[in-house]
Parts: structure tokens; sequence; C-alpha cells
């Protein structure tokens, strides 16, 4: 989906993990969320109740101003009341620190052509996208992506499938498939 700022700017929300987009979760229902070892009763509730319901709000990177989906699917703008505002408010608490995923797969037809893809996260979330026509160019591509990531200490987990077989991993990564 896109969202057209009132400042022109467009806030787009067609990927995962966007460093200016979040969930709120409400105060009533905090204490239920924050999960411990091992998920409570109430908080496999809350998840399974809520999965798909949190409200979600986008900040727009060039004013600041605030979008909330609202019933319906209408979305509702708030305008700071002071500028310049900051606008990295929904960013991960991480920060510049936050760790994203490297994915890369490879599909071989049947006709014997084969299609890949590579995909990762940094600079505290932007996302990269590479298209290869070549397995030995993406594999690579995924070592050169990992490596640097992983030296920087901003990979959470990698993953690098080869038609449906797993030739790196890194920790996690099958567990989040
Ligand atoms: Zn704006």
């Amino acid at each position: 989906m896109k969202i057209r700022c009132t400042c022109g700017f467009v806030i787009r929300d067609n990927t995962e993990n966007l460093p200016y987009k979040a969930y709120i979760l409400p105060d009533q229902d905090i204490d239920v969320a924050c999960v411990g070892e091992e998920p409570s009763p109430a908080q496999l509730r809350l998840w399974d109740h809520t999965a798909g319901q949190l409200t979600m709000l986008w900040q727009c990177e060039v004013c600041g101003r605030i979008y909330f989906d609202g019933p319906s699917g209408k979305v509702f703008g708030f305008k700071p009341e002071s500028t310049p505002a900051p606008t990295n408010l929904l960013r991960s608490v991480w920060g510049e620190g936050w760790a994203g995923l490297v994915r890369g797969d490879w599909d071989t037809r049947s006709d014997g052509v084969g299609h890949g893809e590579l995909t990762w996260t940094e600079d505290a979330g932007e996302g990269h996208f590479e298209e290869f026509e070549d397995v030995d160019r993406l594999k690579q591509r995924y070592d050169e992506v990992f490596a640097d990531l992983h030296r920087r200490s901003l990979v959470r987990d990698a993953l690098l499938l080869i038609d449906g077989t797993t030739v790196h991993t890194w920790p996690g990564a099958d567990q989040l498939q």
C-alpha cells in the first residue's frame, strides 16, 4: 500500500521490517504481551487474537506526520506541532544496530533455466533486492552480503536455498521458515 502524505511524499508499505512503520501495543495489553522464557497461555491467547489486528502506524520520513490505520481501512494523519520534528520515531529500539535478515533463493525450472533472488536489510531497515540468472553469481553475492553484515553485527539470521536445499544457514534461520 501507499500513503500520499500531505507534504507530497509517498510513504510505501510494500515490504517487511520498515523502519518508519510500527504497531500499537495498548497499555491494557502490555503486561500480557511481554514474553518471558515461555509464553503463558494468556500471551498465546493475546497473540492468537490480535495477530493482524494491531493498529498500524507510519511516519513520513520527510515531514514527520504520523498516519494511523483506522476502522474500515481509512487512514488518519496527525501533524507534529513543532518543526522540525524527529522523523525516526517508529524505528527499532536497536536503532542503528538493528539486525536484519539475509535470504537467497535459487529455483531451476523444468526446462533447466534458473532464476535467483537475494534480499536483505541494512542501514537500520532499508530493504535490498537483487535478481540473478547465474547460480554461482547468486552464491558469490550472498557470501559478500552475509560477510559484510556479519562483520558489522547487522545480521539476525541468514539462509541460502538452492532448489529447496539449504546451502548455508546462520543461527536460527531454519526455525524461521
Ligand atoms: Zn510528509
